[in-house]
């Protein structure tokens, strides 16, 4: 470790300046005391900061696309319990129904003058 004139211990910090993009330099609490890295050719400057720029807009574009699938877990879990609650009621729609069909068959088998339970079930798969 180095130490700055200031007596702090000095550290190594990242320029993003258009002129040095990337480009490493010496800093303690002071901002700058010189450049960590050699100057850095007219190629780099160019191309770093598009670069840079792509990378935002990349992360930008991921983080989107994260909210968006949040947002369909949510949905899809909400759709998985009403999934599950329509089975319910599709079960207990069909107790409720066998039940109340043996009602009415133990009342017309208590007068059998009335309906036979074949009469009953062609009666109930007709009107279904
Ligand atoms: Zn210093």
């Amino acid at each position: 470790m180095v130490m700055c004139f200031c007596r702090k211990w000095v550290i190594v910090r990242t320029s993003w300046t258009n002129n040095n993009p990337g480009r490493r330099f010496w800093g303690c609490p002071d901002p700058f005391i010189g450049w960590y890295d050699e100057p850095m050719c007219a190629h780099s400057k160019v191309i770093i900061p598009g670069l840079l720029r792509t990378i935002n807009k990349l992360r930008i574009a991921v983080d989107d696309i994260k909210d968006q699938a949040s947002k369909h877990e949510k949905e899809v879990v909400k759709i998985k319990e009403q999934a599950t609650m329509l089975k319910y009621y599709l079960v207990y729609s069909w107790i409720f129904f066998v039940v109340v069909l043996n009602i009415v068959v133990m009342q017309i088998n208590g007068n059998e003058n009335l309906v036979s339970i074949d009469q009953l079930w062609i009666c109930s798969v007709v009107h279904t």
